[in-house]
């Protein structure tokens, strides 16, 4: 029976005691916030003339389980990336490889031989497992890590170029997102931003006039990596740009951005290796191309990697045991062949695509109206600019509802509304999304009147 007004309210006591409640398997610290929150919810109803009878305990207990639930959900969650980006910032940019999640449960799950060297039973160095991969797969004399690219063009530059003069194209003063500026980093570095050239087109001998006048010491190349200027362009690129910064005796600088080791899948972008064979030093994120965790990798000549290593600012910037873990199992798994899942994505073929598509559909088509569209896609994370990507999606009707209805999934499922239709580009998926979206689809029909 419900209680007439606030006196009918369950007690406390009575409430926790409730078998749904003791065995639900939630820490009773939780299910007590998550049960004071039900009474104080019910309690301003009641004040408020919204509710006319106070809950009783079965329905205040019902309340409060699904109070404690939500409670129990972190706040940073999976979720079902079906917008057909496989590098979405927003999204946690590249997803691990299953070697790579691995390594991370366990390695911080318990201790790790983090900086302890096994053979020798000694202190070891933390980052010389990733370094040993990074010059195996690159042909790099050296090789450090950071936290992330920002902090590798940051040290990068603290290092080597203090006090100097650094040329760059004015083509290439960009912001990468996130307010990371190429002027404002170079300031703060201590260089001397030297600009050259013009914004759509820089020639070589703006380069070497620079460093003719003694105006720079040393050169910065900028991967464009979230625009394309297109049309009337011109811009001096890496092999001209090590010939000239070897016969001027300066130094080549190169912020790569995306760094795609292979050059399969990723159309026309430099490859790491080709950078290296030309530049002094050579930066570029771990969670674009790489498809690994967020880290920020320097390869170059074996004196000026020391130098950068030994740097306090190295000390301040350095990677984390989870984030090592991961990277030496993505760099694993290129050594072995094996293309980490955003990689592997980017390469998906158009007939592959079709096909995931034309099966997703099959399966949610008797859930709600659904048809299999062609919609181009792009890489993402600042990777490839210009570069389309063919994509097919399974398009969805009620588009607005069944966007809202899926981003507060369980596990929300994140697609994108295209004229009228709510589309989810199947190339992101991973394995076992499909199960998931059908799940969510099935309690959205379950619920319609
Ligand atoms: C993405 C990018 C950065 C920043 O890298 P983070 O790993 O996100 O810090 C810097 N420079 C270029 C050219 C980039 O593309």
């Amino acid at each position: 029976m419900a209680g007439k007004g606030l006196s009918g309210l369950p007690k406390m006591d009575v409430l926790l005691a409730r078998e749904e409640l003791t065995g639900c398997g939630l820490p009773y610290a939780l299910v007590r916030r998550a049960a004071r929150q039900a009474l104080e919810e019910a309690r301003q109803a009641l004040l408020a003339g919204s509710l006319e009878a106070a809950p009783t305990a079965e329905q205040a207990a019902a309340r409060t389980l699904e109070l404690a639930r939500a409670l129990a959900r972190p706040g940073l969650t999976r979720v079902v990336n079906a917008t057909g980006v496989p590098l979405h910032t927003n999204l946690g940019r590249a997803p691990l490889s299953p070697r790579a999640a691995e390594a991370v449960r366990a390695v911080t799950a318990g201790y790790c031989n983090l900086e302890y060297d096994l053979d020798r039973g000694a202190r070891g160095g933390r980052t010389g497992r990733v370094e040993g991969l990074l010059k195996e797969l690159t042909g790099a004399e050296g090789a450090y890590v950071v936290n992330n690219n920002a902090a590798a063009v940051l040290l990068m530059l603290s290092v080597l170029t203090p006090g100097l003069g650094v040329a760059i194209s004015r083509g290439e003063l960009v912001e990468i997102g996130g307010s990371f500026r190429v002027p404002d980093i170079m300031a703060r570095s201590g260089a001397r931003l030297v600009e050259v050239g013009t914004t759509n087109k820089t020639r070589l001998s703006d380069y070497a006039a620079a460093l003719d006048s003694g105006a720079a010491q040393a050169l910065l190349k900028v991967h464009p990596s979230n625009f394309k200027v297109v049309g009337f362009t011109q811009a001096a690129e890496l092999p001209e740009l090590g010939a000239l910064a070897r016969e001027k005796q300066a130094l080549l600088l190169c912020d790569l951005g995306s760094g795609a080791l292979d050059a399969g899948p990723f159309s026309g972008e430099p490859t790491v290796e080709e950078a290296v064979r030309r530049a002094d030093v050579v930066c570029f994120s771990g969670d674009k191309l790489l498809g690994g965790p967020q880290a920020g990798i320097l390869l170059g000549k074996a004196d000026l990697i020391a130098r950068i290593k030994s740097d306090p600012l190295a000390r301040a910037l350095r990677l984390d045991k989870l984030s090592l873990a991961a990277l030496e199992a993505t760099l694993m798994d290129w050594r072995d062949g094996i293309l980490p899942p955003a990689a592997a994505m980017l390469g998906a073929d158009r007939a592959s695509l079709r096909r995931r598509a034309e099966e997703l559909a099959v399966l949610l088509a008797p859930l709600c109206p659904c048809e299999v569209i062609e919609s181009p896609g792009e890489a993402g994370g600042g990777s490839m600019p210009g570069v389309s990507l063919p994509g097919w999606a399974a398009a969805l009707t009620p588009a607005e509802e069944l966007e809202r209805f899926f981003r507060r999934w369980e596990v929300p499922v994140i697609g994108r509304i295209h004229k009228g239709k709510l589309l989810l580009d199947v190339r992101t998926l991973l394995p076992g999304d499909e199960a998931v979206i059908a799940a969510a689809l099935a309690r959205w029909k379950g619920e319609q009147p």
